[in-house]
Parts: structure tokens; sequence; C-alpha cells
């Protein structure tokens, strides 16, 4: 099967944390250049860059997969994946109304800019995105699930916003059947943590925040070609 390099964890400039060059050409273009075949954009708790950063890419040998990166009520970052962009925005517009009122102050925090493909500022989002929603860990697979769409738990190897930091480990339930881990090497080097190769499937992503940050060509997938389909065929399978 062939093998494509992938990174499914990217941040555009409507997370307040993303630099103001994460523009949908600027993120489809270093992808491009670091010849990855397949990335995700994944803000937080919102999808309303994902059809620009899609359409972007038409020109290119690259597929953007639209996604969002939840934090649940338990703080836990979860990478969510969906087939189209009408699926992702639709999940992110459930998933908005889930936020704390809390504004976001630009100035403290960062922008959080909605952009067309030609970089064309179309509006900002009020509340700050990054805030935990009021969906648990539990109930965010039956949600996603219903947009039609997977997810996984995100950097589970980091101090925060990880399923490991919150529980002590990865539960069995809710069953996943793919991790996020940022640094497997370092992070496999604790004998306690080699469970996680068996069963699941490791996802290395970048979570770039900034374009020189997005992956390198190295992490691959092997998949029939470069889908939403086959990545869910590869990626919600468990590993026995
Ligand atoms: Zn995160
Ligand atoms: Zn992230």
């Amino acid at each position: 099967m062939p093998r494509f390099a992938y990174d499914l964890h990217i941040h555009s400039c409507l997370s307040p944390c993303g630099d103001a060059l994460m523009t949908p050409p600027n993120i489809v273009n270093m992808a491009y250049i670091k010849g990855l075949d397949i990335i995700a954009v994944t803000d937080h708790n919102s999808a309303r860059n994902v059809r620009a950063v899609m359409r972007a890419a038409e020109a290119l040998p690259l597929t953007v997969i639209p996604g969002i990166e939840v934090t649940t009520a338990e703080e836990i970052h979860a990478v969510c994946l969906f087939p189209d962009a009408d699926s992702a925005e639709k999940a992110g517009e459930e998933l908005e109304k889930h936020l704390p009122p809390v504004k976001n102050r630009p100035e403290y925090f960062g922008e959080q800019i909605i952009m067309d493909e030609n970089e064309e500022v179309t509006g900002t989002f009020p509340l700050l995105l990054p805030n935990a929603l009021d969906v648990s860990i539990d109930a965010l697979q039956a949600l996603i699930g219903s947009f039609g769409g997977f997810c996984y738990p995100a950097h589970i190897d980091r101090s925060s916003n990880s399923i490991i930091a919150v529980f002590g480990e990865v539960p069995p339930e809710p069953e996943f059947a793919s991790l996020e881990v940022h640094d497997p090497q370092r992070f496999f080097e604790n004998v306690e943590n080699s469970r996680y190769r068996e069963g699941f499937n490791i996802v290395t992503s970048s979570d770039a925040h900034r374009l020189q940050d997005i992956s390198e060509r190295e992490h691959f997938l092997e998949l029939r070609e470069p889908s939403f389909d086959c990545l869910r065929g590869a990626l919600c399978s468990r590993l026995l």
C-alpha cells in the first residue's frame, strides 16, 4: 500500500495562539513545500476556517481534511476529523454552542481571525475558543460521530490538556483506536507507556501554531489513497 506523509493537527489564525501568518494559503503552501500529502486544519472548538484552507489547496497535490481540536469538559484536547467542510462546519456550530460565555481579549490571548481562501478577513470570533466545552470526553465521540466524523485524544504525552494528564492513563472507556503522541521517542522511552503501542495507532502531528512548525515529510500512514474514508479506515480500527 502507498505511504502518505501527514500532519493532522495544524492551527490557523482562527486559534488565538495561532500566528497571524497561519492564513489558509500560507498553511497549504508550506505543507506543499514540506512535501506533505495530507494535512488537517484543527482550530480550537471551531471549524470556521476549514473551508478556506480546503479551497486554498484546490490547485495543489495536497489533501486537506477539515478538523477541530475540541477541549472537553475535563480539559482534554481531542483531534476531531470530518468527511467534508459541511459536516465540519455543522459540528463546529454545535460545539460553539457549548462554549462558556467568555469573550476573547485579543490584546491578551491573540486575535481569532476568520478568513477566506484569498486572505480576505471576513470576521473575528467573539468568544474565547480554547475554553473547555460542557461536553465530556464520553459524550464527544457520539457527538462527533453524529456529524460523520471521528476523534482521538491529542498530545497524550503533554503535561496539560491531555487524557493522561487528567486521568493518569488512557482509560479503557471511551474506547479510542488512535492516540496522538507528540514526541513518541521520548514517550516510549518510559516502559510504563509501552502498553500504548499495543492496540493503538500512534499518530504524530505537529500541533503547529507557526508556519515553520508544520511537520516535515517524516510521519507516514499507509492508505489506499489520501482520502477521509481511507484515513477513517486506518485510524478507527484497533490493532490487535
Ligand atoms: Zn492541544
Ligand atoms: Zn492544537
